[in-house]
């Protein structure tokens, strides 16, 4: 196995140390070939597996999915950066020129690699045989899907919305909208009853809906878009979503939408380089970003 990162903070890498003594376990059916968060290596060596966290930013990194990809049986985009292109997708709702400002104000040195115009998923780039997002991915998922690889299997993938494993229950009790979370949310309601914005309805299940379910917080859409959001042509995440929260309010969307002062980050989050989104209806995603 190899554990590759690209542009990307690290998290999901750690999802895969998360798993304490699990993660001895799976090394014992699998020999670590490379994981520069354990142990130092030049380059991916030829390897049955390969684990790549993260976005192609610069030629570096792109040069270094397409080794990886040589070098691999199985291609594994780990997380939603590598998958939909995740929090990094958002300097798409940007011109070049800003984050090359950014980067020069920072302080950075001569040697910068030549930047990406836009960013992309990874299979914008080389082909990818699985795709496991989560921001960072589960360790429950990364575990369950290392175990069937590792016998030979090919996990399926989870098609489903987060509302799927979700708790909550509508009471048709109504309320807000509302900007952030308040003390008085009501626990086991749906919190888009509740007027806030959840994304469970748009986003991938897979994570046992951890947010609403367990730490009492909406979803924010990390495990990106489920198959029907990707899949059905009508539907825009920011006018679904804002269709939804009018509905469970009795505001006008445009009231809803006044709310949301910065709409990339409230309802893209981590799908704004999701390229199945650009061409939707207008007034929604494409209006956000800077190059179509
Ligand atoms: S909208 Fe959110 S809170 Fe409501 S059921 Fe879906 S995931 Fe749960
Ligand atoms: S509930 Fe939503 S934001 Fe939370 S882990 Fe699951 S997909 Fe990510």
């Amino acid at each position: 196995m190899a554990v590759v990162q690209l542009g990307s903070c690290g998290g999901c890498q750690l999802s895969l140390l998360d798993l304490g003594e699990r993660f001895l376990e799976i090394m014992e059916s699998y020999s670590m070939e490379y994981f520069l968060m354990i142990k130092e290596a030049d380059a991916p060596p030829e390897v049955d597996i390969a684990l790549v966290e993260g976005t192609v930013r610069h030629a570096r990194h792109l040069a270094m999915a397409r080794m990886t990809r040589e070098r691999a049986s199985l291609l594994v985009a780990l997380g939603t950066c590598s998958v939909f292109g995740g929090v990094q997708g958002l300097c798409n709702a940007h011109g070049e020129g800003r984050w090359e400002e950014s980067l020069s104000r920072a302080g950075a040195g001569e040697d910068i690699p030549m930047f990406t115009r836009r960013v992309m998923p990874l299979d914008a780039y080389v082909s990818v045989d699985f795709r496991l997002p989560g921001c960072p991915v589960p360790a429950e998922l990364l575990w369950s899907f290392l175990q069937q690889v590792g016998e030979g299997g090919r996990p399926a993938r989870e098609t489903a919305t987060v509302c799927t494993e979700c708790p909550r229950t509508g009471r048709g009790e109504g309320g807000g909208p509302h900007r952030f979370i308040e003390e008085d949310s009501r626990p086991g309601t749906c919190f888009l009853e509740q007027g806030y914005l959840c994304m469970g309805p748009l986003t991938r299940d897979g994570c046992a809906s951890r947010c609403p379910g367990s730490w009492d917080y909406p979803c924010r859409g990390c495990r990106g878009p489920s198959d029907g959001a990707l899949a059905f042509q009508q539907l825009d995440p920011l006018r679904e979503s804002l269709r939804r929260l009018s509905r469970s309010t009795g505001e006008k969307e445009e009231k809803v939408v006044e709310l949301f002062m910065d709409a990339p980050q409230a309802f893209f989050m981590f799908s704004l380089a999701e390229p199945t989104f650009r061409g939707r209806r207008r007034g929604g995603t494409s209006g956000l970003v800077f190059r179509i």
